[in-house]
């Protein structure tokens, strides 16, 4: 069966560019805001997240936060711009796996999934 990613972003362009980029190989589910990727962590099974730490309302740092506190244990990829290197450093000391820095490069955003996914 085919891994399910969830993507979450509140820039729509980032959205499509990704579920473009992964709907070959995943099966890709979107969101564009943290409270959507917490209701859909809630009720479907999701074997990785790429999550937007600049986000209106509910930033990536607090969607993750939140997620852990459910006791929700799903690998996390954190989606940056530059300039956010203490973020990126915070969520690698909660937990995060690796973290990406936009734009990326289909290829390399291929490659860190995949990485991920053979560690288990
Ligand atoms: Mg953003």
């Amino acid at each position: 069966m085919q891994k399910r990613i969830l993507v979450v972003d509140d820039d729509e362009m980032n959205l499509m560019r990704t579920q473009i980029i992964l709907g070959e190989d995943y099966d890709v589910v979107l969101a564009d805001s943290g409270v959507r990727a917490l209701n859909i962590l809630k009720t479907q099974k999701v074997d990785l997240v790429l999550l937007d730490i600049d986000m209106p309302l509910m930033n990536g740092m607090e969607t993750f936060e939140r997620m852990k506190g459910f006791g929700l244990d799903v690998p996390v990829i954190f989606l940056t711009a530059s300039g956010e290197v203490e973020d990126v450093v915070g969520a690698l000391l909660l937990g995060a796996v690796d973290y990406l820095k936009k734009p990326y490069r289909p290829q390399e955003l291929k490659k860190r999934i995949a990485q991920e996914f053979e560690k288990k």
